[in-house]
């Protein structure tokens, strides 16, 4: 059968058209809602008033409904694809969460409220706090961080108070060199200077070179575990017992606890704080940059330390501590109300969903899947470590040598096949990075699909058919851009073909 081409030779995508920007397409008094005429008013605001234009695109409800969902038929999402990004970018979010935050009493609460008129948005603080204490074993939890970057910066923050309390100026934190940037960036915030720990050759923490380093300046470590290269940090304890043998304490980044959630508690590994992402974890959205929630759960050393404002429940019913006056150690606000109201009635629907054996069994099936994965395409790809993964399967661009084929060469051709790629060139510590991170909720089938996908690029590398490569993506409503130039000067505008 021959397709339709247009001018160019090329077969257009008959259901991604091209379509004027939505500012080209308004025109003014052109509107979605019929409002009525202003009435005759008084100006009172004198030169305080608007002169120009607003500049917003007159447009009609149709035309607003085809914009958005034409834009969100542009991108490989995980609503239309395999998205092996993972928990720590999106996974799947169960759509009774969405229900559930959409109800009335929840979506349009006020943050100033009477508090008479918010206690069962209190209690569900509170209740979501319990499950999070109970996951983890720590004593206490702050809820109000908005991301898992500010609760790093939160945890860190209790740290230096704890310091400062003891009369202590420690400047140095240890973090090993496979780190999320956040982790350095968190802490040269709070003042502290960063120095980075090798990896062993099993990429994990180097124990001798972190023993090294420790010493009376040293703050505080930050590991995550599991860690970037998706391995468990074997040797928890003992590090653990080695920071606190220097006087310094244990930070622990929590990404990537829906690898472990249900089956290993952070506190029986020795940690002080660690920062949850409720919207990686616990499945609460957030594509598009936001919103994110980032509770940091603390030991009783700490807890005296953590941010205003929080839910206490008294006889009375639930109140908040919101002044320094009651809580004089406190850091501190970090925004300006509770926390991530939405993403906290998410999470505690997932919570409530799954139940403790749910949870346990989602964990279970994340760290089965990555290791399906990577069994089943480690003889034709290189896997960066020995041994099983957790939730991720690494592996780098030896497989590609001689080939004239990059890992972006791959990503871009996965896009041709109907997969959006996996995590490129992160974590940095091995060569071209390409970390795969199914989670628990694809079935067998698609990740047979996607095996089946990569085994084939693998052969058509091999087979000398790099040209094929370096032209992809054809079947994207975009083809190869020059990424810097793309991020840098934006063409929105859609160029006509002729
Ligand atoms: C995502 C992530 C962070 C930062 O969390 P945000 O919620 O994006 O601020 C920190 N560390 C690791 C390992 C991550 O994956």
């Amino acid at each position: 059968m021959n397709h339709p081409t247009n001018p160019k030779g090329e077969t257009p995508q008959t259901l991604i058209l091209e379509q004027p920007l939505i500012f080209e397409q308004g025109q003014e008094g052109r509107c979605g809602v019929d409002l009525p005429a202003i009435p005759e008013y008084r100006d009172r605001l004198g030169g305080l008033r608007r002169q120009d234009k607003i500049g917003l695109p007159g447009l009609s409800e149709p035309q607003v409904v085809r914009h958005y969902t034409r834009l969100s038929q542009k991108n490989y999402a995980i609503d239309s694809v395999f998205y092996p990004l993972g928990s720590c970018t999106m996974k799947h979010n169960p759509r009774l969460n969405e229900k559930l935050a959409r109800l009335p009493g929840f979506a349009e609460l006020h943050p100033l409220q009477p508090l008479s008129t918010v206690q069962g948005a209190l209690e569900l603080i509170d209740h979501l706090a319990h499950w999070l204490k109970t996951l983890t074993g720590m004593p206490a939890v702050a809820m109000s961080p908005a991301a898992g970057a500010q609760g790093e910066f939160c945890g860190m923050a209790t740290i230096k108070a704890a310091l400062l309390a003891r009369g202590e100026h420690r400047t140095q934190v240890l973090a090993p060199e496979s780190a999320h940037g956040t982790n350095p960036a968190s802490a040269a915030s709070l003042g502290f200077s960063v120095e980075s720990i090798p990896a062993t050759a099993d990429g994990r923490v180097d124990m001798e070179i972190l023993k090294a380093k420790l010493g009376p300046n040293t703050a505080a470590l930050m590991l995550t575990n599991p860690n970037t290269c998706g391995l468990f940090e074997r040797d928890m304890i003992a590090i653990a017992k080695a920071v606190h043998q220097a006087g310094a304490y244990f930070y622990c980044d929590g990404a990537n606890f829906n690898a472990i959630v249900g089956r290993v508690r952070p506190s029986d590994l020795g940690i002080d704080a660690m920062h949850l992402n409720l919207h990686k974890t616990f499945s609460t959205p957030h594509g598009g940059g936001g919103p994110g929630a980032g509770p940091v759960v603390l030991s009783e050393e700490l807890a005296r330390f953590a941010p205003l404002p929080y839910v206490v429940h008294e006889a009375q019913g639930f109140r908040l501590v919101e002044h320094a006056a009651e809580a004089d150690q406190s850091i501190g606000r970090l925004k300006g109300f509770h926390g991530q109201m939405g993403m906290f009635v998410r999470a505690l629907a997932y919570l409530l969903s799954h139940g403790a054996d749910g949870l346990w069994q989602a964990s279970g099936d994340a760290v089965l899947s990555a290791n399906y994965l990577l069994a089943s395409l480690k003889d034709v790809m290189t896997a960066s470590f020995e041994g099983p993964c957790m939730h991720e399967a690494l592996f780098d661009d030896r497989f590609l040598k001689d080939t004239g084929v990059s890992t972006l060469d791959v990503a871009k051709a996965l896009l041709d096949l109907g997969f959006h790629p996996m995590t490129m060139y992160f974590p940095l510590v091995v060569h071209g990075a390409m970390l795969i991170e199914p989670t628990e909720t694809e079935s067998r089938e698609t990740l047979d699909e996607f095996i089946a996908a990569l085994r084939h690029l693998v052969e058509q590398a091999r087979d000398g058919q790099g040209e094929m490569f370096h032209s992809a993506p054809r079947n994207t409503p975009r083809r190869r851009l020059d990424e810097t130039l793309a991020a840098r000067k934006p063409q929105l505008r859609w160029a006509p073909l002729r």
